[in-house]
């Protein structure tokens, strides 16, 4: 059945290269269910310095694709995905973790992605799409950053 481009599916579509691990996606969904662990990475943004992340686990089980976590997510790593097939026999399998997460398609949905639809981007019918095309913003250039950082250290 064809559906709107900002159809709000799984797996959910997340992009590890504009993650910087803040959270802001646990703290903002109402019903508490992405984990997230991280540790220091010594990488840094013009933000702060990135996180690494051990654990993004987000129960799909009890997700009701409210979107919250899409909307709280600062550098839009994160965005709505466009499947919506997702039976299994157990609830633990409903439990997307940060493997799935990386392995999910590149899809994502244009709801809350005004730059998505201002492209005309389908993610039903256009290919995947990568980390640079995605964001707000342009991409900060991670390695110019950090090596200001070490000249100001
Ligand atoms: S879509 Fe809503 S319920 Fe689901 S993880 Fe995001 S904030 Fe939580
Ligand atoms: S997906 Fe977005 S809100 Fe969640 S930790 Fe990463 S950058 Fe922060």
């Amino acid at each position: 059945m064809p559906q709107h481009p900002r159809f709000r599916g799984e797996d959910f579509v997340w992009y590890e290269e504009r993650c910087t691990g803040c959270a802001s996606c646990a703290k903002f969904c109402p019903l508490g269910i992405i984990r997230i662990v991280t540790r220091p990475s010594g990488v840094m943004t013009k933000e702060g310095e990135k996180n690494a992340l051990e654990v993004f686990d987000i129960d799909l089980a009890r997700c009701m694709f409210c979107g919250l976590c899409v909307e709280a997510c600062p550098y839009d790593a994160l965005h709505m995905g466009s499947g919506f097939e997702r039976a299994r026999y157990t609830r633990k399998d409903l439990v997307i973790n940060i493997d799935e997460l990386r392995r999910a398609p590149k899809r994502p949905s244009t709801w809350f992605r005004p730059q998505l639809e201002a492209k005309g981007y389908n993610p039903h019918t256009d290919r995947p799409l990568e980390w640079h095309e995605v964001g707000r913003h342009e991409a900060p250039d991670l390695e110019a950053m950090q090596a200001r950082w070490v000249e100001v250290r």
